[in-house]
C-alpha cells in the first residue's frame, strides 16, 4: 500500500488533513487510535450474522468480569450510556414507560444532580425525558467556600418523583462519592456515575462499582482504545437489562422473540417497542471491537506504558530547551504523564498550532492558567519528531 492508497489513508482521498494529536483522546479529534488487533476483530465481526441480544449477553459477562459489576452493556459512547441509565432508572421493567419516553411527565422522572456536577454531558441524562433537579452548592468550584455535597442536601431533595441521582466523578468530586452512595443506598435510589474519562488508571474500571455505585458509564473511544463510537454501561443487572431493552431493535414477533439472557421475561407485561435508545444502537463491530479493546486495556502494563510515554516526552522536551516545560508524571496526573508548557498567551499559540501544517493540537484544559498541555495518550510515535519541530517553531517564534 502506498500513502495515497485509500485503504492506508482514507482521509487523503476525502481531502481531510491528518492532525498531530497531543491533546488526548478528544471526541472532536476522533478519540482513540485503535490497535491492529481491535481493527482486525471489528473487520472479522462485520462478516457474520449474529443475534445482537446474544452478543450483548456475552458482552455483559465480559464487562462484569472487567468491572466487578453484575452486568454490562456496550453502548455507542458514555453519553449514550448516560441516556440509557436515566431511561432505565425511569422505566425499570415497565414497557409502557419505555414506550412513552422521552415523554415522562406522567410518572416519576426526577434525577438529582449536584450543582458541581452540571457538566455539558447532563444533557445526555435529560434526553431520556428525565427532569434534572439541582442540589447542593458550588462552593468548592467557585472558590466561595470549602464545603462539598452533604447528606442532608440529598435527603431533603428525595421526593417520590426522584428516580435516580447522577454523579460526575473526577479527582475532586470523588471525595463526596461515599456520601452520595450511602444516601442513595439507604433510600433505594440508583446512583448513576459518569466516569467517561476516568481511565486510566485501570483500577477505576472496578473502583466505583466496588464503592457501591449502581451504574457507571465509561467511554470506549477514549483511553480504552475501542471504536470511537463505543462505550460501556456497567452495574446492577435489572437496570442494565432495562437499558438493553431500550437499545435493542424490537421489531420482533412476540411469538418468536427470544429475549437476551439478561432479560427475565416474567418481569415484562408485554414486549417493548423500539425504545429511546434505538437511535444509538451498538453494532456487532462496535461490540466486538470494544470487548477486544477492553481485554487489551485490562491486560496492559500501565507502569511500563507510562515509562515509555515519559521517555518520549523527555525526548520532546529536550528539543524545547529554552521554553518553560515541566514533565508531570502519571502519579501526579492520575492518568498518563504529560508535559506542561507555560506560555504567554496559551489560546493564541494553540490557535496558531492548529492552523499550522501539519495541524497540531495540544490540550487547552489549563489554558486559563497560561499552560498548554502536551498529552501523549493517543500521540502516534511517528508524530513525536514533527510535533517537537512544530512546537519549537511556533512557541519560540518572536
Ligand atoms: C467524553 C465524555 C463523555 C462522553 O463520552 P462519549 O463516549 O464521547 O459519549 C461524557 N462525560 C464526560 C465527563 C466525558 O469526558
Amino acid at each position: 500500500m502506498t500513502a495515497s492508497d485509500p485503504l492506508s489513508n482514507p482521509y487523503e482521498s476525502l481531502g481531510v488533513r491528518r492532525r498531530i494529536n497531543a491533546a488526548g483522546a478528544l471526541t472532536r479529534l476522533g478519540g482513540a487510535v485503535m490497535a491492529h488487533e481491535v481493527m482486525e476483530a471489528m473487520a472479522a465481526a462485520s462478516r457474520a450474522s449474529v443475534d445482537i441480544g446474544e452478543l450483548q449477553d456475552a458482552a455483559s459477562t465480559r464487562i462484569a468480569e472487567a468491572t466487578g459489576a453484575e452486568a454490562g452493556l456496550v453502548t455507542t459512547g458514555a453519553a449514550a450510556a448516560l441516556t440509557l441509565a436515566a431511561a432505565a432508572s425511569i422505566a425499570r421493567w415497565d414497557v409502557a414507560r419505555m414506550a412513552a419516553l422521552p415523554h415522562a411527565e406522567g410518572f416519576p422522572r426526577d434525577i438529582l444532580i449536584p450543582r458541581t456536577h452540571r457538566t455539558g454531558y447532563a444533557h445526555a441524562l435529560a434526553a431520556s425525558g428525565a427532569r434534572l433537579v439541582d442540589i447542593g452548592h458550588n462552593d468548592r468550584g467557585t472558590g466561595a467556600g470549602v464545603r462539598g455535597l452533604e447528606a442532608w442536601e440529598i435527603e431533603t431533595a428525595l421526593t417520590p418523583s426522584v428516580v435516580a441521582m447522577a454523579f460526575s466523578v473526577n479527582a475532586i468530586s470523588i471525595v463526596d462519592l461515599p456520601t452520595a452512595i450511602a444516601v442513595c443506598r439507604t433510600n433505594g435510589i440508583p446512583l448513576i456515575v459518569d466516569a467517561a474519562a476516568q481511565l486510566p488508571p485501570k483500577e477505576n474500571l472496578r473502583r466505583f462499582i466496588a464503592m457501591g455505585v449502581d451504574l457507571v458509564a465509561f467511554s470506549g473511544g477514549k483511553a480504552l482504545g475501542g471504536p470511537q463510537a463505543s462505550g460501556i454501561l456497567a452495574g446492577r443487572r435489572d437496570l442494565v437489562a432495562s437499558a438493553l431493552l431500550q437499545q435493542l431493535d424490537m421489531d420482533v414477533a412476540p411469538e418468536t422473540w427470544v429475549p437476551p439472557r439478561l432479560v427475565d421475561r416474567a418481569n415484562l407485561r408485554g414486549v417493548p417497542h423500539h425504545g429511546i435508545g434505538r437511535g444509538f444502537k451498538a453494532g456487532k463491530e462496535e461490540i466486538v471491537g470494544l470487548l477486544t479493546a477492553l481485554d487489551r486495556f485490562v491486560k496492559a502494563d500501565d507502569a511500563a506504558d507510562n515509562a515509555a510515554l515519559e521517555a518520549r516526552l523527555k525526548a520532546i522536551a529536550a528539543v524545547l530547551a529554552g521554553l518553560d516545560v515541566t514533565l508531570v508524571p502519571a502519579e501526579q496526573t492520575g492518568r498518563v504523564p504529560v508535559l506542561e508548557i507555560t506560555v504567554a498567551d496559551a489560546l493564541a499559540l494553540s490557535a496558531r498550532l492548529q492552523r499550522g501544517d501539519p495541524p497540531v493540537h495540544l490540550s487547552e484544559r489549563h489554558a486559563a492558567r497560561g499552560v498548554l498541555t502536551l498529552d501523549p495518550q493517543v500521540l502516534l510515535p511517528e508524530h513525536d519528531a514533527p510535533l517537537a519541530a512544530a512546537l519549537a517553531a511556533v512557541l519560540t517564534a518572536p
